[in-house]
């Protein structure tokens, strides 16, 4: 058998798993969007099921209206609700799947105006400080979480998942940086775990044998005057005593500085420490964060880092995660890439969780693929993000489709992102859509240049133009000179840099090509990291001297993802890159930069300029097609350079290959 960990059926009391592969807790954002979201929620997770995966825990919801993340319904407090959930747990169960009901309680990380804590403390990314619960609020909390497990049975739930960890409420009591009681739920660690064993008991009798206890245990907090690593051990073993059936883990505050979920973070760099609380442990645990790959799940669990694996967005890019492993197809996998783009960072912005690299997950109804009415023959004309998603859908479908790349590889601007540090992945997911299209019975013509006479020889029904972008050069005197490489030239390989380095222009590659030059190449362990970030500082002293220039005023970054971008502007900021903001290129020479700032000429010396000026379409083609009475599709990066994106990319090619 594939995977005889992953894949080995697990008995966790209450029930038994076909295999250890848990879909962790994530919110889509419909949790709040009532009835008219219940559909896509309960196919999202059904979805899930269907292919493999044993067992899903929903997205957080309160036991209480104090609890709440946000304004708005999230939580589970009464029997008209049970509307909304019934639907849900139906369809994960027709699929053949378990789910548990997270409950979740802000604590003083909720946005709204009816916070509480422990202590009166504001949390540094809060904006008020909770209120502090008296003791009788604390016993009518704990009648919530009762309430609310009672309300999770009746709705069809198959347990509950208590969310303890991230800083969240039950943390906030634990830990003496939020807690500052002297009465019995404060002070010693008895007293400050109090709330969170009290919980577990209360939910484990509303649960009873037959239903599934998970506690989601802070492994580490991360955070000064969190928890040690003996309170650690001794407040799981003092929940599994009180009656949770499995500890999940979290990793790290949410206010903490250590970035846990960017892409800085190495492949399961907290499962060493999971496994020492696996060890304590008489129960089963699940080891989380950053496993996006069966062979590494696979790998943690032979050497007991855990007993089950705990993945979440690695099921936004590919539902069929435990399925591709069973079959023998990992190249099939579309790993997550741990961008955020559209899944953290649009849960802050409002916006419905889904995937860049797979625009279906959370629309599971809005993207339904149906079989082509009538077979064409499809030319697809590069195979970036958008041109292999429209390839794909549309092979998927019964097209007869021939993708044409003039490059040795699929993947386009994936291929150079996988030069980044922490973007490894990028051509992974490229090769998962080859490998896919493959097996739809795709045609894939690497390393052809496509003209039109070409096409309109083989006589195709409908052309995807998806030829991507090229990098803008900009109209500066010099810039021909042997000083200027471009951005891609440099990723590719075909060009390097000297020490001092200016590099022109502050998007996103400009701050990626300042991540690339920087990077020393290794890979940390936990505590190098650990004291990376902890002491403030990012990125380890570089021996390259960096400027990056840009001609608006302002700072620099603003165009960087929500939940990532704070995480890039350290390590630039720490490692000492000079970013100068307004100015104006005057000329470039054989030793340097000369350029207009605050009203004065300055001359910059380097050795290398690196152009990372932003892009223009690649767009030739369907131009040169465009009085050929064909149906032209033109997408992606060629559609529109300057709104370039990989998350619009997929989703472009998708939507055209489900239309044609
Ligand atoms: P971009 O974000 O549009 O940035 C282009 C940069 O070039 C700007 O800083 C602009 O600054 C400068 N520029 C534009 N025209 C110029 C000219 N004629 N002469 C000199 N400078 C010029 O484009 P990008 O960096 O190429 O990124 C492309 C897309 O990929 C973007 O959507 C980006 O968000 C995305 N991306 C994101 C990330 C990330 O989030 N880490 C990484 C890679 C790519 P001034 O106009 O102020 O000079
Ligand atoms: Fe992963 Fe990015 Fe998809 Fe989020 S949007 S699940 S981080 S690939």
């Amino acid at each position: 058998m594939p995977y005889p960990h992953l894949l080995a059926p697990i008995d966790l009391g209450p029930f038994t798993l076909p295999n250890r592969v848990i879909m962790g807790s994530m919110h889509t954002n419909l949790e709040e969007a009532g009835m008219a979201a219940v559909p896509a929620l309960a196919a999202f997770y059904a979805t899930r099921a269907r292919q493999g995966c044993g067992l899903v825990v929903t997205g957080g919801y309160a036991p209480n209206v104090e609890g709440r993340m946000k304004a708005g319904p999230g939580y589970l407090i009464d029997d008209h609700q049970l509307a909304e959930h019934r639907p849900v747990t139906d369809a994960v169960h027709a699929a053949g799947g378990r789910i548990l009901l997270q409950i979740l309680h802000s604590g003083r990380y909720g946005m709204h105006g009816d916070i509480v804590g422990p202590s009166p403390i504001r949390a540094p990314i809060g904006r008020s400080a909770p209120r502090e619960l008296d003791d009788a609020g604390i016993r009518r909390t704990i009648a919530d979480y009762r309430r609310c497990a009672q309300l999770a049975c009746a709705a069809g739930y198959d347990g509950c998942e208590i969310m303890g960890s991230e800083g969240y409420l039950l943390s906030q009591f634990a830990a003496p940086r939020t807690n500052q009681r002297s009465d019995e739920w404060g002070g010693p660690l008895e007293n400050r775990i109090r709330l969170a064993v009290e919980v577990v008991r209360a939910v484990r009798e509303v649960l009873g044998p037959q239903r599934l206890l998970m506690y989601r245990h802070s492994l580490l907090d991360l955070v000064d005057g969190g928890l040690p690593w003996d309170e650690t051990v001794a407040m799981a073993q003092a929940v599994a005593a009180a009656g949770a059936d499995v500890l999940s883990t979290g990793v790290g505050w949410h206010e903490s500085p250590v970035p846990t979920v960017q892409q800085c973070v190495p492949d399961a760099l907290f499962a060493d420490t999971a496994g020492r609380l696996a060890r304590a442990l008489q129960i089963p645990l699940a080891v989380t964060n950053r496993i996006n790959h069966p062979q590494l799940a696979e790998a943690l669990l032979a050497r007991g880092d855990g007993s089950l694996a705990m993945l979440a967005r690695p099921f936004l890019a590919d539902p069929g995660f435990v399925r591709h492993a069973s079959e023998g197809h990992e190249e099939r996998l579309v790993p997550c890439i741990a961008c955020n783009q559209a899944c953290l960072d649009h849960y802050f912005t409002g916006e419905a969780v889904s995937c860049m690299v797979n625009p279906v997950a959370g629309r599971e109804l809005d993207f339904v693929p149906s079989v082509a009415a009538q077979r064409k023959r499809v030319a697809v004309v590069g195979a970036g993000p958008a041109g292999l998603a429209a390839a794909l859908a549309a092979a998927e479908r019964g097209h007869a489709v021939v993708l044409f790349e003039q490059q040795t590889e699929v993947g386009g601007q994936f291929l150079l992102a996988g030069r980044i540090p922490g973007k490894q992945d990028y051509p992974r997911v490229a090769a998962a859509y080859e490998a896919r299209l493959i097996d739809a019975g795709g045609e894939l013509r690497t390393g052809t240049r496509v003209d039109a006479a070409l096409l309109r020889r083989e006589g195709f029904d409908e052309i995807v133009v998806a030829c991507g972008v090229r990098p803008r050069w900009p109209d500066i005197p010099g810039i021909d000179l042997p000083i200027v490489v471009g951005y891609d030239e440099l990723l590719a390989g075909r060009a390097t840099a000297g020490t001092r380095v200016a590099i022109i222009g502050a998007g996103g590659i400009g701050h990626d090509v300042a991540a690339f030059l920087l990077h020393d190449g290794g890979t940390p362990s936990l505590s190098a990291y650990l004291t990376r970030w902890q002491a403030g500082g990012g990125s380890p002293a570089a021996e390259r001297r960096l400027w990056m220039l840009k001609r608006s005023a302002g700072p620099f970054g603003k165009t960087l993802g929500k939940t990532t971008g704070w995480v890039l502007r350290r390590e630039l900021a720490d490692a000492g890159v000079v970013q100068l903001d307004g100015v104006a290129y005057l000329r470039i020479t054989a030793d340097g930069l000369h350029y207009r700032h605050a009203g004065e000429d300055q001359m910059l010396r380097v050795d290398t300029i690196v152009c990372c000026a932003g892009q223009e379409s690649e767009n030739a083609l369907a131009t040169e097609m465009a009085d050929d009475g064909l149906p032209l599709h033109c997408i992606g990066g060629a559609a529109r350079a300057g709104e370039l994106d990989a998350k619009r990319a997929f989703e472009e090619g998708l939507r055209v290959g489900l239309a044609l």
